[in-house]
């Protein structure tokens, strides 16, 4: 889990750009124009609490009948812009794609999630620092959820703090009998560590990593064993995963569930 690369643009003249596009005519149309004195104000609160990560505070507008109705409808996943902003947001600095869903990096990115649901704040339909890649199993176990009485449900993948101490653990029994847990053994700041728990158990992950645990297991198993059969010694192969594994967890982030799963299994006897 690592934070990712927010839209770089102009939010608010995404969503002029879009009412002005040709698609929207006549009385859509002015409808749309009569509400961006109230949208630029409902942007600028978006983009404050979003900076100073209190998303929570938000409240929605109230935009009801027709004026909901025309701001849901900017967002289409089939538009053009909509197709160029999702791939905008999966475009990394480097400027190689991101295809894999920030939410669970365990599947593909199949659409954009409204982390504040557009049914509740239509205001933030084409926001575009409210969309967030996302794969189809995460957004549906989403769905409008986005927070509860004290804290957000889900981590802001854009703004979240992402701690840099180790929070996801294997319990391993053995190679075929273990569970992943998150523990904060590190003091992780608690109403930090209350939305990390809420993310992994409403999009189900720990469960999600143990289904997608075999192709690891799997990799691991025939990479030691190619090292075994150029007699690479146990010494050496421990110390060039180790290496090997350090490197990647530099890019994926320490509590990325792969790397997590490979390290509990080469630091316990399964293997060595
Ligand atoms: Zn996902």
């Amino acid at each position: 889990m690592k934070n990712i690369k927010c839209y770089q643009g102009d939010a608010l003249s995404f969503h002029k750009n879009l009412v002005s596009d040709s698609l929207n005519k006549g009385v859509v149309k002015d409808n749309l124009l009569k509400n961006e004195v109230t949208i630029t104000q409902t942007y600028s609160d978006y983009k404050d609490k979003f900076d100073n990560n209190n998303l929570f505070a938000i409240s929605a507008h109230g935009f009801d009948g027709e004026d909901k109705t025309n701001l849901l409808n900017l967002y289409s996943s089939q538009r053009k812009s909509i197709i160029e902003l999702k791939k905008e947001l999966t475009t990394n600095e480097f400027n190689q794609r991101i295809n894999t869903c920030p939410n669970c990096t365990i599947e593909k990115v199949a659409s954009l999630d409204h982390y504040i649901p557009k049914n509740e704040f239509p205001e933030f339909s084409v926001n575009p620092i409210n969309l967030i890649p996302c794969c189809s199993t995460c957004n549906s176990k989403k769905k409008e959820n986005w927070k509860g009485d004290k804290n957000l449900l889900f981590l802001n993948l854009y703004s979240a703090t992402i701690p840099n101490s180790q929070y996801l653990f294997v319990n391993i029994v053995s190679k075929t009998e273990f569970t992943f847990e998150l523990k904060n053994i590190s003091n992780i700041d608690s109403n930090l560590f209350n939305v990390i728990e809420s993310h992994y158990d409403k999009l189900d992950l720990l469960q999600r990593f143990r289904e997608d645990s075999d192709e690891v297991i799997s990799e691991l198993d025939i990479l030691i064993s190619s090292c075994r059969d150029s007699n690479i010694d146990d010494m050496e192969l421990q110390k060039f995963i180790q290496n090997h594994y350090s490197k990647i967890e530099a890019r994926d982030g320490i509590n990325n569930w792969k790397i997590v799963l490979i390290k509990a299994m080469t630091n316990s006897n399964v293997y060595f």
